[in-house]
């Protein structure tokens, strides 16, 4: 199983569990919120397009998202599987990936669903923005992220739910637990 998603809300430690997850498996961790902001510091066309959003706490319109990852998912490190992580992001991104990954004769094999409760997300993002200074991570825009999870992200682990692949896990406790915890559902 290496064609993997791994969806939670903003804090739940999805960016540093894809990086442990992928390398255990030798794939690819591919980070649309990474390369947003490395697109954003190297000052690229696609960079001002997106700086907005990011700085506000809003969705990358889904024309510049979904042919961001379509161009992404082309490369040849992902012949033998990826984890996704920040992608999809509403019910439109997921039909546009089943469109991608048909394409190649693929599909989404499981989505890890890490979970946290709300205010340990808060804590967590405030102290993120403390210590790394992301332009996104003030208190307010973080309320707003959080509210754009809940309303556009959260309904579309439906789609994931029908198709029996979405195992949930607890996104609370030490790092290398968490890790084990999701290497666990892939088995
Ligand atoms: P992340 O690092 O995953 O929290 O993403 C940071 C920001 O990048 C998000 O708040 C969005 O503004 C933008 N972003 C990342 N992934 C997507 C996506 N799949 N669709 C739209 N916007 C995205």
């Amino acid at each position: 199983m290496n064609r993997l998603l791994i969806i939670g809300p903003p804090g739940a430690g999805k960016g540093t569990q894809a990086v442990k997850i992928a390398e255990a498996l030798s794939i690819p961790a591919i980070s649309t919120g990474d390369i947003f902001r490395k697109n954003i510091k190297e000052e690229t066309e696609l960079g001002k397009e997106a700086k907005s959003y990011i700085d506000s706490g809003n969705l990358v319109p889904d024309s510049v998202t979904n042919n961001m990852v379509r161009a992404r998912l082309s490369e040849e490190d992902t012949a033998n599987g990826f984890l996704l992580d920040g992608y999809p992001r509403n019910t439109a991104q997921v039909h546009e990936l089943d469109a991608i990954l048909a394409d190649k004769g693929e599909k989404v094999e499981r989505v890890l669903l890490l979970v946290a409760d709300n205010d340990e997300l808060v804590a967590r993002l405030l102290n993120r923005a403390a210590e790394q200074g992301r332009t996104d991570d003030n208190e307010e825009v973080i309320r707003h992220r959080l509210n754009v999870y809940a309303e556009e992200t959260a309904p579309l682990l439906e789609l994931y739910r029908e198709r029996g692949i979405v195992k949930e896990i607890d996104g609370l406790g030490e790092i290398a637990e968490v890790t084990e915890r999701l290497l666990d559902a892939l088995k």
